[in-house]
């Protein structure tokens, strides 16, 4: 679309200008805005740019926007520390899009814009509401996707009433909840890398530059989208029902980044989307009114005996049950680390359930417990000493 080629054009055209003014300055960041960009592509469009009237002025003026915040964002991040990259220039066909202001319309299944007008779309329409901020299209190879920005007053949420929950991410199980429940992930890539890899040793098979590479490339780019498409759907699906039905939901602050380094996990884990749960978890607490808790992600929650609070020092990644050396408490993995994470987000400590009999065992010779102990004993020693429990 020419839309997208002029907010392209804008947006190199901006770049081009900035570099050329820290070029001039000897070096030294000397910001100029979006607006004062915006008047002088302006003067020269008459001359220079004639064919830039055939579109809404709004694509390129925002595409001006855009380049005046990630250039300042590189900035900012080298001043505070952080590795935020200098903008690059923008090629066709990579994340053709642009984005308009002013009068949007949404109309019986389609929206309408300045400039192009009447554009339908698959979606239905019908529950659309809000105050339209802007309208930003965008090409996904084949198709072409308009999403509006839209201010909607939500209703202040009332504070969700239900048990707080705590919940342990994971690669095998998506997410094990501290009341039992568990979220099975779809796996997408997974599922699909055979098909993924088929797909691409065929694109690497044509010709490049012609036709067929194209049409073999075509294939890979749906079925990634597919694939991105079940994931989310599920997290989605997921972590509105964590939010609406827990009134505290306690987390674990993994760093995803620095695990994603982890070779070997790598492609799990960015298959699971934990981040993305996060980031959908936070926003829809404050929808609908229960609290996040983020707990500290050095706290050994995996390692913790959630009954008694010893901490196993030598539990491997690959270990999926545990015996505790203190208690003889049978562990799952996931369901021990939920429960701490739980009690950490509550700050009580080590969580203590109601012991279970069949859990319980002599951890000498692994003899199940046959005699509960009375709950006097239980308050006078919180710890099962195996001298007391053993049988044999
Ligand atoms: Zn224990």
């Amino acid at each position: 679309m020419q839309h997208a080629g002029a907010a392209r054009f804008a947006y190199n055209w901006a770049l081009a200008d900035r570099i050329e003014r820290f070029k001039r300055n000897e070096g030294k960041a000397k910001f100029t805005s979006a607006i004062e960009q915006h008047k002088l592509l302006n003067s020269l469009k008459v001359a220079q740019f004639p064919w830039m009237y055939e579109v809404s002025k709004c694509a390129p003026q925002e595409a001006l926007r855009d380049c005046e915040r990630a250039y300042r964002n590189f900035w900012r991040g080298r001043k505070q520390g952080q590795d935020i990259g200098f903008p690059k220039f923008k090629k066709k066909g990579q994340h053709d899009s642009f984005r308009l202001t002013g009068s949007v319309h949404v109309a019986e299944h389609g929206v309408v814009l300045p400039r192009i007008g009447r554009i339908r779309t698959k979606e239905g329409t019908e529950k659309f509401r809000g105050r339209i901020l802007s309208a930003t299209v965008s090409r996904e190879t084949d198709r072409w996707f308009c999403s509006l920005t839209v201010e909607v007053e939500r209703a202040k949420p009332l504070t969700v009433v239900g048990e707080a929950v705590g919940i342990d991410l994971g690669i095998k199980i998506f997410a094990v909840l501290s009341n039992g429940e568990h979220f099975e992930s779809p796996k997408p890539l997974k599922r699909k890398m055979k098909k993924l890899k088929r797909l691409s040793r065929q694109v690497s098979r044509k010709k490049k530059g012609s036709r067929n590479r194209k049409k073999a490339n075509l294939c890979v780019t749906r079925l990634n989208r597919s694939i991105r498409n079940i994931r989310k759907d599920f997290l989605h699906k997921a972590s509105t029902s964590v939010a609406k039905s827990h009134g505290i939901v306690c987390i674990e602050d993994l760093a995803v980044k620095n695990m994603v380094q982890n070779h070997h996990l790598a492609q799990s884990i960015s298959d699971a989307g934990w981040a993305e749960f996060r980031r959908m978890l936070a926003y829809k607490c404050s929808w609908y009114g229960s609290e996040l808790r983020v707990i500290d992600r050095f706290a050994p929650s995996s390692k913790t005996c959630s009954v008694c609070g010893e901490v196993n020092h030598s539990l491997a990644l690959a270990d999926r049950t545990w015996v505790c050396e203190n208690c003889g408490t049978l562990h799952d993995r996931d369901d021990n680390a939920s429960l701490n994470i739980l009690s950490l987000g509550l700050g009580t400590g080590s969580h203590r359930p109601e012991p279970h009999p069949t859990k319980i065992g002599c951890n000498a010779c692994g003899d199940p417990l046959t005699k509960r102990r009375s709950k006097k004993q239980e308050a006078s020693s919180p710890v099962f000493l195996h001298e007391v429990v053993c049988n044999e």
